[in-house]
């Protein structure tokens, strides 16, 4: 969510403060955060800058008014802020924070919309504010979690969606059956409720009808008059080949239904990874630790290792391998687009933790005759 920028709260005033009272404290805050005064703190002239950009709409009277009016809009809550809730009270944290004024016709300000725009991150806010026509859904977001082999190799991953879908009692309008659709009371079928003030308007979407211009005579029981209901979806999602944790892939179409007949947005897929077993990755080589005694790395010998697919491949491990002595199998790695990784053998040398005291003593002689310390 964007990060409220109030500027009342930047000042340090309540908003009931006179225009004295502003322009004291705000004399007050510019002097102790100079940059001036503060060469060493990065932070103060972002601070300042930051009280000036405040004082300069809070300062000047018909600016600050404009500005209050705004202010007032904000705390409706409803249709025009990016939440998912598009009917009834304000979701959960909606105020000010999520207005996006881009949207708003706002005429001879002289640079003020620019100020406002940015004043709450507005670029944070979906679409939703804009008065009729279709409006292509939102993208959804999701995490999926897929095993390894599945990521190497490709295949199908089931996924569970929470969406919303169109009411199958009203077709989406919002309207009980048999209700018949009357022009709004609130907007008198416009759509738009525009807040006139000196010589510009302010124009938003009609939080009764949002933007219809019509409203059934009795809402539709099935979902409160809002068209739309959450669903859990439940789709296969194609995992290509090679896929590694953070790879993303968009399907069409598949994210949250439009308004008013809009397209529907795109879903978006972040994989991740699980870890496997046996295999580790690197880029598209597979890597496959593989454990051997003392006497094959010291004596060389033939191991068995089973590739991605199952097949079996022998290994030749020559006498005196080293712990950690990486053997490369040609191309039975990751298979992506045209490329091929390599299945690498990594040889883990274990060392026998206990010996008995035949051992011991062999261990003890092999040591002697070698001139090896111990
Ligand atoms: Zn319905
Ligand atoms: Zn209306």
């Amino acid at each position: 969510m964007a990060q409220t920028k109030d500027y009342y709260a930047v000042i340090g005033v309540p908003a009931s403060a006179t225009q004295d009272e502003i322009k004291k404290q705000y004399r007050k805050l510019a002097a102790k955060h100079h940059p001036d005064k503060n060469p060493n703190d990065p932070k103060a002239a972002e601070r300042f800058k930051e009280i000036s950009e405040a004082y300069q709409v809070l300062g000047d009277a018909e600016k600050r008014k404009q500005y209050d009016q705004m202010r007032q809009l904000g705390a409706f809550g409803g249709p025009f802020n990016g939440g998912g809730q598009r009917r009834g009270g304000p979701p959960p944290g909606a105020g000010a924070q999520n207005i996006r004024f881009e949207d708003f016709d706002i005429g001879g300000l002289g640079g003020l919309g620019d100020i406002f725009s940015s004043m709450f991150g507005g670029g944070q806010a979906r679409g939703n504010a804009r008065p009729r026509g279709p409006e292509r859904g939102p993208d959804v977001e999701s995490q999926l979690q897929i095993p390894f082999r599945t990521a190497a190799t490709g295949g199908k991953v089931p996924i569970e969606l929470e969406v919303n879908e169109e009411c199958a009692t009203c077709h989406g309008t919002g309207a009980a059956p048999g209700a018949k659709l009357q022009t709004c009371p609130e907007c008198q079928g416009r759509g738009t409720i525009s807040f006139g003030q000196g010589g510009f308007a302010v124009q938003r979407p009609c939080p009764m009808c949002l933007g219809k211009g019509t409203v059934p005579s009795e809402a539709c029981p099935t979902c409160g008059g809002s068209g739309e209901v959450r669903s859990r979806k439940k789709m296969m999602i194609t995992v290509p080949a090679g896929v590694d944790s953070g790879t993303k892939i968009r399907l069409k179409g598949q994210g949250a239904r439009g308004m008013r007949n809009g397209p529907p947005g795109d879903l978006l897929i972040t994989f991740q990874v699980e870890p496997d077993r046996f295999f580790k990755r690197e880029g598209l080589d597979l890597i496959a630790p593989v454990p051997i005694n003392i006497a094959q790395a010291t004596l060389g010998s033939r191991i068995s290792v089973t590739t991605l697919d199952g097949k079996k491949v022998a290994i030749k491990i020559p006498p005196g391998t080293p712990n950690g002595k990486r053997f490369r199998v040609r191309n039975q790695g990751i298979h992506k687009d045209d490329r091929m990784g390599d299945l690498i053998v990594q040889v883990d040398v274990r060392v026998p933790d206990k010996l008995t005291d035949e051992q011991e003593k062999a261990m003890k002689e092999f040591a002697e005759a070698s001139g090896l310390k111990y």
